[in-house]
């Protein structure tokens, strides 16, 4: 099947808006995108940049009546189940025959299977995806991101599931079954929240001896140490143009929303006995930075900053001030 012509989408914050964005430039000009955001304002500016292509809903429930198939894009397990369960306005209470439901944010385990179990209870014909994503508001941009879909690659959606994250994602992965696509992500910024660590570190550690880091960021490409933190979303501000830390850490991805996401890989570890060997001290770090209130919007690269990473570096080189100790 290909796209059909009533998309919804809720949740439209730094994620959300930008692959709405993206579908009104990639779906063809019938296609009608039905959107819904608890900050009204996002979606009525949305709404006038787009007539006729995206229409304001009210809530959740008119999203699902209205769109044949519906993505999720919110914060936390929380959110997803005021998403689907809340009373008369909530996805469930419309009438979800033949829907397609697919929720890309990285929420617990948990709530995910509720939401799909009340979805398969309330129809037959609707399916509920966990398909969390991966490569940030850059790649939301540019259509880069990958996709990690929970079930096995024989579902008889994947075709369909496919044809239409085409449009927002390079690698659409299906991950074997229901849930395994937030595992994968739970894995994933394990693997990214530590590296943001280890980047940070490494370049303090160059810094502090006076080291310039536009060297080191050069070597790193080329080197070991590379990562997609270091090369495209290097914490040292100024590095990477694009980058948040260019532009005092707004944007990108929250410090509180990696909290979020490094709590349920070091829970999923625990639950599996995977034994970590910085799982607990990454995470202690992650609490505190952002359960202050100067850090926690901000992009989760800012722990460099909070590591005490010189920001004015460039202000220093340029006088001079790098001395070796
Ligand atoms: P965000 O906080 O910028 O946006 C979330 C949006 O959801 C907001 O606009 C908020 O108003 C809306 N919302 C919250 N509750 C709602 C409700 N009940 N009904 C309707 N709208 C509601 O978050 P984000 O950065 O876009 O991240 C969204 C999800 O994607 C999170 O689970 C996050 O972990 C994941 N994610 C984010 C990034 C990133 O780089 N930002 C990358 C990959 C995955």
């Amino acid at each position: 099947m290909s796209v059909p012509k009533s998309v919804g989408f809720i949740g439209l914050g730094v994620m959300g808006l930008r692959m709405v964005e993206r579908l009104t430039k990639l779906t063809e000009r019938d296609v009608v995108i039905y959107v819904f955001d608890v900050n009204t304002e996002v979606t009525r500016v949305l709404a006038e940049q787009h007539p006729g292509r995206v229409v304001v809903q009210q809530n959740s429930r008119e999203v699902a009546a209205s769109s044949h198939t519906v993505l999720t894009m919110v914060p936390e397990g929380h959110h997803l189940r005021s998403v689907y369960m809340t009373p008369d306005v909530g996805i469930l209470s419309a009438d979800l025959s033949d829907r397609i439901l697919i929720d890309c944010s990285t929420i617990d385990i948990t709530t995910s299977s509720l939401v799909r179990q009340a979805v398969k209870e309330k129809s037959t014909s609707a399916s509920f995806y966990d398909c969390p994503v991966s490569g940030g508001s850059l790649g939301a941009e540019n259509g880069t991101l990958t996709f990690m879909l929970g079930c096995g690659p024989d579902d008889q959606n994947v075709g369909f599931l496919q044809s239409i994250l085409s449009m927002l994602g390079k690698s659409i992965i299906p991950c074997g079954r229901p849930g395994l696509g937030l595992l994968a992500k739970f894995c994933n910024n394990y693997c990214s929240g530590l590296i943001a660590i280890a980047t940070s570190e490494a370049f303090n550690i160059a810094m502090s001896q006076g080291m310039d880091p536009r060297i080191l960021h050069k070597i790193f490409k080329t080197s070991t140490a590379s990562s997609t933190v270091n090369d495209t979303w290097n914490p040292v501000p100024g590095l990477c143009p694009d980058a948040p830390s260019s532009h005092g850490y707004q944007g990108g991805f929250k410090l509180r929303l990696m909290r979020k996401d490094f709590g349920l890989a070091v829970d999923a570890a625990k639950s599996g006995g995977a034994r970590l060997a910085l799982g607990d001290a990454a995470l202690k770090l992650y609490t505190e930075a952002s359960t202050d209130p100067e850090y926690s919007e901000l992009d989760a690269r800012v722990v460099f900053k909070y590591l005490g990473g010189k920001q004015d570096w460039e202000a220093d080189q340029v006088a001079g001030r790098t001395d070796v100790t």
